[in-house]
């Protein structure tokens, strides 16, 4: 039986979940479309994002421009160091990163921030071959994976770049924002946006893309105040699931155990790993299956004092989907040195550079895990058991037969519902087969409109999970999909 990764590629691909950015004139790897399921499924994620960390942090949104000039990265250190292990197989002259490489060989993580020559050194130990035609692999090189942009008629090559990260123009921006904002510290800043790497190979559909949607958030703190958390008391017995260093266990930690132990540099952190941690059990995913993954010095990005990488269990392994980095004052004091501006601020007579906890959050693969992990099985037919508030539709209106005005009654119950909830139509083949792919897509409410309707103004709702039905007024029907997105049992 396929895994589960290969059912989901195939329920995408089947129902246009999500696909090959243009296809039909043969698609960049690593560029992904999303359809109508798909879209609705990432900006209910995004809503729920904006209630569980930006609206639970205090946090204030902007929104940034996917073009920057190149001096932003001169201060983000990315145009000298974002780069990428590359090597060029010498036969058939195909393109690899390093690391993976010696990770499918090795079997074993390997830190994408190794020298050139650590690289060389393990592939020729481990008599490390190109995967594609066996032949003998070049020396590594590293690929900066920046994407870079004329802007305007200039010749002396790129003055801009697509953004790798939405962070920086949250940096470049600080002090406008905090001038206007009328907040003191800390503040959190939040945007949600698409970001661009040139990555070597991308593979696994969504996993590792070219193009892709983070949701960030950078907390500028005074790091005095690093203890000063208002919410710490409220969450202090909350378990985080923390993988600490030289442990193979993932422990049950609570935010306070976290704190005393000193296993976080403060409150502040502490309660922001739960604020992350609780995000992802509202998307569905289950405690066993999460993990905070402390990094190693050498691992973790240079400018991060502490990383604790947030992964769930998949079934392509612990995948990242967090990466929650304290990054102390290196982002605005190297934006403060190039650009000349000062970026300090004054609060209670002390002047200082702000420190940042981020937590970055990769939207695509959220939106992936969160399908994965909701995917089963019912009678051998995929069923999507989304968290109602994540589903695309909050309910499907199916007419048995499109004619004798069953047709009719049902684009009037549609119409009863379209502005104030996600619904949608459908009268196309059996009534059977809407219902499973309805399950398939995760829609948890199939209305049906039969002969009996069109006397007595009613319909049967059936119950994605468990296939139940039972027959309500249509004009019920509005309180009933309120109830269910209060999470009420409607049946
Ligand atoms: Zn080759």
């Amino acid at each position: 039986m396929a895994n589960e990764y290969d059912r989901l590629q195939t329920l995408a691909d089947q129902r246009g979940i999500f696909f090959p950015a243009a296809e039909i004139h043969g698609s960049l790897a690593g560029f992904w479309d999303f359809g109508h399921t798909a879209s609705n499924i990432r900006r209910k994620i995004v809503d729920l994002w904006r209630r569980e960390v930006v609206r639970r942090l205090g946090s204030i949104e902007m929104e940034g421009c996917l073009i920057l000039p190149k001096k932003v990265f001169e201060a983000s250190g990315h145009l000298k160091s974002f780069a990428d292990p590359l090597v060029v197989c010498t036969k058939c002259k195909r393109s690899f990163r390093a690391d993976k490489l010696l990770e499918d060989v090795l079997k074993t993580e390997i830190p994408e921030a190794l020298s050139k020559e650590k690289f060389d050194e393990m592939i020729k130990e481990n008599n490390v071959k190109c995967p594609s035609c066996g032949g003998a692999l070049g020396k590594t090189d590293k690929f900066n994976m920046m994407m870079g942009l004329t802007v305007g008629p200039v010749a002396e090559g790129y003055n801009a770049y697509l953004r790798p990260e939405t962070c920086q123009s949250i940096f470049a921006s600080f002090m406008k924002i905090y001038k206007t904002s009328r907040v003191s510290l800390p503040l959190p800043i939040s945007q949600v946006g698409k970001s661009f790497r040139n990555e070597i190979s991308p593979r696994q559909s969504l996993l590792r893309t070219r193009e892709f949607t983070q949701m960030e958030t950078e907390i500028f703190f005074n790091p005095k105040n690093i203890d000063d958390c208002r919410e710490f008391e409220k969450v202090k017995d909350y378990k985080l699931r923390l993988k600490l260093l030289g442990e193979d266990k993932v422990k049950d930690v609570t935010v306070a155990e976290a704190y005393e132990k000193k296993l976080v540099s403060g409150k502040s952190p502490a309660y922001w790993l739960y604020v992350c941690q609780n995000f992802f059990e509202k998307c569905g995913i289950t405690r066993e299956k999460m993990r905070f993954r402390e990094l190693e010095e050498d691992a973790r990005a240079f400018y991060s004092k502490e990383t604790w990488d947030f992964e769930v269990l998949t079934s392509t392994g612990w995948l990242e989907l967090v990466a929650n980095n304290y990054r102390t004052d290196y982002d605005l004091k190297s934006h403060s040195e190039v650009s000349g501006t000062d970026l300090s601020v004054t609060e209670n007579e002390e002047k200082f550079i702000p420190h940042v906890w981020e937590i970055s959050i990769g939207l695509d693969r959220t939106f992936y895990t969160t399908l994965e992990l909701a995917l089963s099985e019912r009678d051998k037919k995929p069923l999507l058991s989304l968290p109602r508030y994540l589903a695309p539709y909050d309910a499907v209106i199916l007419p048995l037969v499109r004619k004798d005005g069953v047709d009719k009654k049902a684009k009037e119950a549609f119409d009863l519902l379209k502005l104030d909830f996600d619904v949608k139509y459908d009268e196309k083949q059996s009534i059977g087969k809407r219902y499973l792919i309805y399950d398939a897509l995760g829609v948890p409410l199939a209305v049906t409109i039969d002969y009996e309707s069109l006397e007595n103004d009613d319909c049967t709702i059936r119950d994605r999970d468990t296939a139940k039905q039972r027959r309500v007024k249509i004009s019920e029907l509005p309180e009933i999909l309120r109830k269910m997105r209060r999470g009420e049992d409607v049946f």
